[in-house]
């Protein structure tokens, strides 16, 4: 029988300029594969309507967020369009005792930091297939006024410098398409050799397998000559 082999789950950033959609592509990971989890970030913005506590961000007070800075429960953090996010380094702990792949949906800047701290995170830069792409997606939330929109557009340019930095770039093109580039990223991922949870015990199981199947049947001529 070939089976896979056991391997570890690790941190996936979805970073991308505001308004290409991986918080829609986060999200769908989720609802749809069991070992994917969303890290739910702390933020200091006001809830948009619709956005429930604890479950898109942990709406805090700016106090609250720079005790979490001091206590050092934040293992990246920036400031985005004004306001201040980051990741509960909790939400990486739990979901490697899961064996989950947390999903942080997070900017540029968290990404580099991630980088620095988490050095077994996958880091994908999902990328609009147009401006106007873009532009539609942030007119029609309908949650940010046009000035704001402007900004993010302007922060996008500067934002997209960074993709080149990243261990992938996946184009939302299309969700599902873009979920699937997601899925595949993971599969290969899972197959590299550090991933696996014991490689030189799997090494190790053959290697006596052969010692076993050569002292039993001998060295034969494998053309039975
Ligand atoms: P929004 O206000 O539209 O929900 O998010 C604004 C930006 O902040 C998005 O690019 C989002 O991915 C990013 N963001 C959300 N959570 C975090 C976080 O925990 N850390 C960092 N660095 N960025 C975050």
């Amino acid at each position: 029988m070939i089976t896979g082999l056991p391997f570890r789950p690790s941190p996936l950033v979805l970073a991308a300029p505001s308004g290409t959609g991986k918080t829609t592509i986060a999200h769908a990971l989720v609802a749809r594969f069991h070992n994917f989890v969303f890290s739910v970030s702390a933020t200091t913005r006001t809830p948009r309507e619709g956005e429930r506590h604890a479950s898109d961000y942990d709406f805090v007070s700016r106090d609250e967020f720079e005790h979490m800075i001091s206590e050092g429960e934040l293992v990246e953090w920036a400031e985005v369009h004004g306001n201040l996010y980051g990741t509960p380094r909790s939400n990486l702990e739990t979901a490697a005792e899961r064996g989950e792949y947390a999903i942080l949906d997070i900017d540029v800047q968290g990404a580099r930091q991630i980088r620095g701290r988490v050095p077994e995170a996958v880091l994908i830069f999902v990328f609009p297939p147009s401006a106007d792409h873009l532009w539609t997606r942030l007119t029609q939330r309908g949650t940010e006024k046009l000035d704001e929109v402007r900004r993010r557009l302007v922060a996008a340019r500067a934002e997209l410098e960074e993709a080149v930095h990243f261990d992938y770039i996946v184009v939302n093109d299309d969700l599902e398409r873009a979920i699937a580039r997601v899925r595949t990223i993971v599969e290969a991922e899972s197959h590299k050799p550090g991933r696996a949870l014991d490689f030189p015990g799997e090494v190790e199981r053959i290697r006596s397998e052969i010692d076993r199947v050569v002292a039993r049947d001998g060295v034969r001529d494998p053309a039975g000559g």
